[in-house]
C-alpha cells in the first residue's frame, strides 16, 4: 500500500512542463531538491535524469490545510442515521475509547496514502486530546511525521475538539501535547462552555510555546453566532498576525455582505489567515430549512478579493461530520466552484487555495514554480491550467523534495529521458 514501496527518482530536471495561469511551456532544473532555474522549454536540459511531461500541467505540491486523520473512515463503528453537527460530536465522542495507536495509525495511514498519491506535499492535521482519550492521536501523529517526512510536511495541531475548558486535565493535555511536539494549538470555541474564554486560552498557549493557533470558528447558519470580532481583537493585541487562521467561518457566508465586509476587512488587516471546508460545511449546514438549502460555505472569493489568505482543506473523511471521502484538494476546489457561483476566470485563486496561498495560511513559503523554490510539485494529466480545478483531473505523478515518483497507471506515463 505504502507509496514509499515504490522506487523514487532524483530529478535534475523537468521538460516541458506547462505552469501559471497562462500555461507558459518551461523546462525546471533541480538540485538538491530546490528549484535552481526555470526557462522557457526547449533549452538544453541539464545532464542527468530530466523528466519530459509533455506538455502536462504542474502545479506546486498540493496542501491539505485541515484534516482529521484520527477520526477518518469510522462510519463501521456509527449508528447510521447520524444526524447534524452536535450529533456528529456525541456520537465520535461515544466511540472514542476504540481509538488504540494502531487503529489510529492504519486509519491515518489510509487518509495519507491517498494525499500523497494525489500530490499533496504538506498536510495540516488535527490530533484530539481530550481526558477520555488522552493522547493516543498526538503521539501516534507524531510517529506519522516521522515516518512520511520524505513524502509530505506533516504539521500537526493539538486540538481540544470538545472544547479547553470542560475539563480541566484538558488543559494539562494540551500542554503535555506542545512538549511532546506539536506544531500548532487548536482551539474549538463553538463546542466549549464559553467560547470567548476558549479563544483566550489558545492565545494564551500558543504564545506561551510560540507556536501559530488555528481555530475551529463560527460554524453556523445563523449570522449572529460569531466570535470572528474577538479573534481579529486577539490577533492585533498580541502581535499574532500571520500566525493565526480560522477553519469553517460559515456565519460569515450568511451575514449580510456590508456586515460581512467589514468583518473581512479586518481579517486582512490583521492577517487571519481562513480554511474553509467545503464538503463539510455544505453537508453539515443548511439543516433548519426544509427547500432551498444554503450551501454553507464563507465567503471564499470576496476574502481572496479583500487579501485574506484562504486555503480549501478536506477536513474530515467517511465520518459523521462527512460520510463521504474526497483525499483531493483539487476536488475541493472544484466543488467551491459550484458552491460560491465562481465563473470559470477564478480557477487560479482556487487553485492557489490549494497550492501557494495555502502554504501561506500555514505561515509557510508559498513555493510558488520559482528559482529558488522547494522542488515539491505535482503532475496532472490535464494540458490545458484551467483544467486542474474546472475538472479536477488525474494525477500522473508527484516530486518530493526532487524526487519523482509516478501515482497513477496512465494511458501514456511519460518516460525519462
Ligand atoms: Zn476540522
Amino acid at each position: 500500500m505504502r507509496a514509499s514501496a515504490e522506487p523514487a527518482r532524483q530529478l535534475a530536471g523537468i521538460a516541458n512542463a506547462r505552469v501559471g495561469p497562462e500555461g507558459r511551456l518551461v523546462d525546471l532544473e533541480l538540485r538538491d531538491g530546490t528549484i535552481t532555474a526555470v526557462r522557457d522549454a526547449g533549452a538544453q536540459p541539464a545532464g542527468g535524469a530530466v523528466l519530459d511531461v509533455a506538455g502536462r500541467v504542474v502545479l506546486p505540491g498540493l496542501v491539505d490545510a485541515h484534516v482529521h486523520l484520527d477520526k477518518a473512515h469510522i462510519l463501521d463503528r456509527l449508528p447510521p442515521d447520524v444526524d447534524g453537527l452536535p450529533a456528529a460530536i456525541r456520537a465520535t465522542s461515544a466511540i472514542k475509547e476504540t481509538f488504540t495507536a494502531e487503529d489510529v495509525i492504519a486509519r491515518s495511514e489510509r487518509v495519507l496514502e491517498s494525499l500523497v498519491r494525489r500530490g499533496v506535499t504538506t498536510v495540516r492535521a488535527h490530533a484530539e486530546v481530550e481526558p477520555g482519550a488522552g493522547l493516543v492521536s498526538v503521539e501516534t501523529h507524531l510517529a506519522l511525521r516521522e515516518r512520511w517526512a520524505d513524502r509530505v510536511d506533516l504539521e500537526i495541531v493539538a486540538f481540544a475538539q470538545e472544547g479547553v475548558l470542560r475539563d480541566r486535565r484538558t488543559a494539562e493535555l494540551m500542554d503535555e501535547a506542545m512538549r511532546l511536539g506539536c506544531d500548532v494549538v487548536g482551539v474549538c470555541p463553538y463546542a466549549d462552555v464559553d467560547g470567548t474564554a476558549a479563544i483566550d486560552d489558545g492565545f494564551a498557549r500558543a504564545e506561551q510555546w510560540d507556536v501559530p493557533l488555528d481555530l475551529h470558528l463560527d460554524f453556523s447558519d445563523d449570522p449572529a453566532v460569531h466570535l470572528v470580532d474577538d479573534v481579529v481583537r486577539a490577533t492585533v493585541a498580541r502581535g499574532f498576525e500571520g500566525r493565526v487562521a480560522v477553519g469553517h467561518m460559515t456565519s460569515l457566508g450568511a451575514m449580510a455582505p456590508q456586515d460581512a465586509q467589514r468583518r473581512i476587512e479586518a481579517l486582512a488587516e490583521a492577517r487571519v489567515g481562513v480554511i474553509a471546508l467545503p464538503a463539510t460545511d455544505l453537508f453539515l449546514s443548511g439543516r433548519g430549512v426544509d427547500r432551498a438549502w444554503p450551501r454553507g460555505l464563507t465567503r471564499v472569493l470576496e476574502l481572496i478579493d479583500a487579501g485574506v489568505d484562504v486555503a480549501l482543506a478536506t477536513n474530515n473523511h467517511g465520518n459523521a461530520f462527512t460520510p463521504v471521502a474526497a483525499h483531493d484538494p483539487l476536488r475541493m476546489a472544484w466543488l467551491t466552484v459550484l458552491m460560491t457561483h465562481a465563473p470559470a476566470g477564478r480557477w487560479a485563486d482556487l487553485a492557489g487555495a490549494v497550492t501557494t496561498m495555502a502554504r501561506r495560511v500555514l505561515g509557510r513559503a508559498p513555493g510558488d514554480i520559482t528559482t529558488g523554490a522547494t522542488a515539491d510539485l505535482v503532475v496532472l494529466e490535464a494540458g490545458v491550467p484551467s483544467d486542474a480545478v474546472l475538472v479536477a483531473p488525474a494525477t500522473t505523478g508527484v516530486i518530493r523534495r526532487g524526487r519523482w515518483r509516478a501515482t497513477a497507471p496512465v494511458a501514456a506515463p511519460p518516460a525519462l529521458a
